[in-house]
């Protein structure tokens, strides 16, 4: 009996069942563990723009999540006080809207794809330890629910194990572009408030959004400044619902509604790792984290999942040296993900935009085209880089001087 794998995945969620289920549709053996089992919820506010969409779609998954009934989200409003930008995403591969399935519901559905792929799945099962022969990971030793501590060899080790990656500790990668938590978020989940897609509403200091997710209920996320999280913390339902009144219509709404779960929150650290060495490599949270202000994590991850599938079919099939395709998923990565990490990093401070932002959104706001491109950077299917150039900004403000 074979034992060998070419490739063990450390986790089961967004990132780590992809790139299991995209290396077993290749035709490679895949051993994925996690310690949850599915469906298993997690904290995160599950948002899932244009470009983690199409990612569901082009693997063939994205009716299961439709069909969960799973509302689609097409419009996105930033309400900044005196005025609001409102728009679409610009398409990805042809997909512009978004979606909020529970963690309960998207995870399970990943799981199962990775199942059908072919990759062996253990649930319930934790990774005590990475096991390196001369400098190079050569397998994971864990136990399952109750049993006996067991090794598992393979070509590589996965850390999909999110951002506290235990995979990530045992090989001590470089960390850089490293940021301290920027804002502190509690979430609960609403029935009885409707809403117009993703509202999103930006006071001083303050900031939230609420979008549609299953079972009829709405997702309504509330961040403070990481500097006064002790004091958000002290009585969170009370600040919560006074934060609100920053905003007394939208407040008017949630006091019409009910609160059906209890609040969950934190703050995160952002990092980016470097994702690969002898043996091992990270996806997902475990290699790059940012705060999740703009909702790009999953996207992100299934990213991940695609460009370092293809690295190792590369290496595996094509004899690609490891280190060379591997620092080309890197550099891929990194190329995509810093200008939104920068902005997603600045947004975090929840600091009231400087006066050249602030004249630029009101240049912005009524301009159809500007507004969709403003909301497509927050929907991350348009850098920040394009939406920048100062020929783009030259052509809003033209426009508003025209106005
Ligand atoms: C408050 C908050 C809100 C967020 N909101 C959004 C949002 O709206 N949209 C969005 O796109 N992203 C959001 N994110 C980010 C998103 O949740 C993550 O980017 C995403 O979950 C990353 O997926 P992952 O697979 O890399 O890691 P994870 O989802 O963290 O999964 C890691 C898995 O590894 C397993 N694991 C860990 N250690 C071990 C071990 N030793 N042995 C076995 N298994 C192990 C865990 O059980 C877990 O299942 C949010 C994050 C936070 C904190």
């Amino acid at each position: 009996m074979r034992t060998d794998y070419d490739a063990i995945v450390v986790g089961a969620r967004c990132a780590g069942s992809p790139v299991a289920m995209l290396l077993a549709r290749r035709g490679y053996r895949v051993l994925v563990v996690d310690r949850a089992t599915f469906p298993s919820d997690t904290v995160s506010t599950h948002l899932i723009h244009a470009p983690g969409v199409a990612a569901l779609r082009s693997w063939g998954l994205l009716d299961e999540v439709v069909a969960t009934g799973c509302p689609p989200i097409e419009r996105y409003s930033l309400d900044f006080g005196p005025f609001t930008i409102a728009g679409r995403s610009q398409p990805v591969d042809g997909v512009t809207t978004a979606y909020a399935p529970r963690r309960t519901v998207l995870d399970k559905i990943l799981v199962d794809a990775a199942v059908r792929a072919g990759a062996e799945v253990r649930e319930g099962f934790t990774v005590e330890k990475v096991v390196v022969e001369d400098g190079a990971v050569v397998g994971i030793r864990g136990h399952g629910e109750g049993g006996g501590s067991v090794t598992e060899r393979a070509k590589v080790v996965i850390g999909a194990d999110g951002r506290n990656s235990h995979v990530a500790k045992a090989v001590r990668p470089e960390q850089y572009h490293g940021k301290p938590m920027l804002q502190w978020s509690y979430y609960t989940y609403w029935s009885g408030l409707p809403v117009d897609g993703m509202e999103v509403v930006i006071r001083p200091d303050r900031g939230w959004g609420a979008f549609p997710t299953n079972d009829g209920l709405t997702l309504l996320v509330l961040g403070w400044p990481y500097a006064e999280a002790a004091a958000y913390k002290a009585d969170t339902e009370a600040n919560y619902l006074k934060t609100l009144e920053l905003a007394p219509a939208f407040a008017e709404r949630v006091r019409a509604a009910t609160r059906v779960e209890r609040f969950t929150g934190g703050s995160v650290a952002n990092f980016f790792r470097k994702p690969f060495g002898p043996g091992w490599a990270l996806v997902g949270d475990a290699g790059y984290n940012k705060d999740p202000i703009t909702a790009q994590g999953i996207s992100d991850a299934f990213h991940d999942a695609e460009r370092c599938a293809s690295a190792l079919d590369q290496v595996f099939a094509g004899g690609r040296p490891f280190a060379e395709a591997m620092a080309e998923y890197q550099r891929d990565r990194d190329v995509h993900a810093l200008p939104i990490y920068e902005f997603t990093t600045q947004m975090a401070r929840l600091e009231p935009p400087p006066p050249e932002m602030q004249q630029l959104l009101g240049a912005v706001h009524g301009n159809a085209d500007a507004m969709d491109a403003f909301v497509s950077v927050l929907a991350g299917s348009l850098s920040p880089v394009d939406f920048f150039a100062p020929e783009h900004i030259g052509r809003i403000m033209a426009g508003a001087v025209a106005a």
